[in-house]
């Protein structure tokens, strides 16, 4: 049970799928309470009614659910300071928006849309004219009671200083300056009744005793105004942590170009939860710059805001897929089997036989150093399904050039498949080590490259030049598809003659 005082958020406004970014923040302040033994407090900021997506939430807790980023407060769990959906404590919003009012840190702005645009326009490229121009900042009480009654609802803005600086603490950045003159007058509330995201995040964070925040970078610019508000609102500020932009290998804005966009097409694609959790805890920190391969107990161990680093972290699905096949191969062969039924099911091309479990165990063993993700990869490459699909064919049925391609004399050939066949259907234990003992002898006599050999017979049984080891292989197929294999090549070779 949570007993320290460390409380973190994970505050998303469900807009869309949530991709890796969104979900690297979300871990982050998972592992960070964990460490700490504090709480992991998942709030909803649904006050964009125009972003609002219906099914996004679904999708969020899916995807944290999928990582195992068990919240302790929040939706679906509750918790001492529900409700956690921002869109249901407007009250809450409204009260502060007017204490701010009051006392003069706000006003009401009585723009319209039109009025706002045409500011725009008409001051674009000049000097400091960034933001709003102040046109409601010192209206009289008069000019308000007048707009008042044409029954124009106003908004809030913040008074925000124009002289000075604001500084803050960040604990990944240090201390952060920022000029006032570059700040804006933010709308605090909108005249539909909604508060934008900066008061209903200060207000919340303090409500909800939020102890440290950590958040994409993208919220530094949007900091000094928090820290504002904080000190307005007579709250005190939680400790920052802004993490670092994650980028591609070229450097670019990450983007579907990478990678997946969405978190939960990592999922489909078969990426283990375990290790996409220990890859994403590696995007913008790090154990010791060197140690790559932690499980979830060693990061929730290891895991505090020093050794967050400041610079972009690379998001490179090549290392993610290497990461994946690691956790892959700690799998028992039981786990692996169940883990990839599904895929197999999903992806094996239609004319092969159903899978079969008894079979899938013999052969995962054999599979499991040669894959890096479950569904097909992004280019498919590295599948178990496309690893696998022959052991699952009626037949693989290789064009008489490739299986002449290591042995190429036909009739040494045929001789060769003959006399392959006569092993097979001789041997009573089809067992990997009693196979290539006879086949190796049977090489020898032959007076046949055992290399030249085996690379024939392995084209013939796999319909590929490169699968786990030969006679593992043919263990696994069993008597039956092998006997049915060559024969099917003596027929090719037949034909071709
Ligand atoms: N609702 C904001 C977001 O999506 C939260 C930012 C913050 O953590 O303060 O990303």
């Amino acid at each position: 049970m949570p007993g320290s005082s460390v409380r973190v958020r994970y505050a998303p406004s469900p807009t869309g799928d949530p991709h890796i970014g969104n979900l690297r923040t979300a871990l982050f302040n998972w592992l960070f309470a964990r460490h700490h033994g504090g709480s992991f407090i998942l709030r909803v900021e649904d006050t964009d009614q125009k972003r609002y997506s219906a099914g996004a939430l679904g999708k969020i807790q899916e995807s944290l659910r999928w990582l195992g980023l068990d919240w302790d407060e929040g939706p679906e769990v509750g918790g001492p300071h529900a409700p956690y959906f921002q869109s249901q404590r407007l009250d809450i919003y409204h009260e502060a928006a007017q204490r701010l009012v009051e006392d003069g840190s706000a006003y009401h702005c009585y723009c319209s849309p039109d009025r706002l645009e045409e500011m725009r326009r008409s001051r674009r490229g000049q000097k400091g004219s960034r933001g709003y121009d102040g046109h409601c900042r010192d209206l009289s009480p008069a000019e308000r009671d007048r707009l008042d009654s044409q029954g124009l609802v106003p908004a809030v803005r913040f008074r925000m200083p124009r002289e000075g600086e604001t500084d803050f603490h960040d604990i990944i950045r240090g201390d952060v300056v920022w000029r006032n003159d570059l700040l804006d007058d933010h709308i605090l509330l909108k005249s539909d009744g909604y508060p934008t995201y900066h008061l209903a995040n200060v207000v919340d964070d303090h409500l909800m005793d939020i102890s440290h925040v950590l958040r994409a970078e993208e919220w530094l610019s949007s900091t000094p105004l928090h820290v504002h508000l904080y000190s307005s609102l007579g709250y005190t500020p939680p400790v920052f942590a802004h993490l670092p932009i994650i980028l591609g290998p070229d450097r670019s804005k990450l983007s579907k170009r990478h990678g997946a966009s969405s978190a939960l097409q990592y999922r489909s694609e078969g990426f283990l939860p375990d290790a996409m959790v220990n890859f994403m805890a590696l995007l913008g920190w790090s154990l010791d710059d060197k140690t790559e391969v932690m499980s979830r107990e060693m990061l929730v161990h290891s895991f505090d805001a020093d050794r967050i680093v400041r610079s972009a972290a690379i998001f490179d699905i090549e290392k993610l897929q290497w990461m994946n096949g690691v956790y892959i191969r700690q799998m028992s062969s039981e786990e692996l089997a169940d883990a990839v039924l599904p895929y197999l099911e999903k992806d094996l091309p239609g004319e092969c036989t159903p899978v079969d479990r008894d079979y899938l165990l013999k052969l995962v063993p054999l599979l499991q150093e040669r894959i890096r993700t479950l569904g097909g990869g992004l280019d498919n490459a590295g599948s178990v399904a496309e690893a696998a699909s022959y052991f699952f064919l009626d037949n693989v049925n290789p064009r008489a050039e490739e299986i002449l391609d290591r042995v190429r004399e036909p009739e040494t050939a045929v001789a060769a498949l003959k006399r392959g066949l006569d092993i097979m259907e001789g041997a009573k234990e089809f067992d990997h080590e009693v196979l290539e003992e006879w086949f190796t002898a049977a090489a020898a006599e032959m007076g046949l490259s055992a290399s030249r050999y085996f690379g024939m017979l392995r084209m013939v049984l796999t319909g590929r030049t490169a699968s786990p080891p030969l006679f593992a292989t043919m263990e696994v197929l069993g008597k039956e598809r092998c006997v049915r294999r060559i024969e099917g090549a003596l027929g090719t070779l037949a034909k071709g003659a």
